[in-house]
């Protein structure tokens, strides 16, 4: 499942395609532009409590958020 912006209408949209069909010339479903744009957010929709639990471990144990942190800095 890919996710698509269009470049003309601004819509969102998604598309399941097959791994081996990466350069199919995808078609705006509003406006029928060809101007669209692939999005990388493609677990967005499914793992977003996931991202969230992640998020909020990673802020309580690593203070700044970098691995190894030894900077110190607490905004
Ligand atoms: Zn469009």
């Amino acid at each position: 499942m890919y996710e698509y912006g269009c470049l003309d209408c601004a819509r969102q949209f998604e598309r399941l395609l097959p791994m081996n069909a990466t350069d199919q010339q995808i078609v705006c479903p509003f406006c029928q532009s060809t101007h669209v744009r692939r999005r990388l957010s493609v677990f967005a929709t499914q793992s977003r409590g996931d991202a969230a639990v992640a998020a909020t471990t990673t802020t309580t144990g690593g203070g700044c958020g970098c691995s190894g942190c030894s900077c110190g800095s607490r905004s």
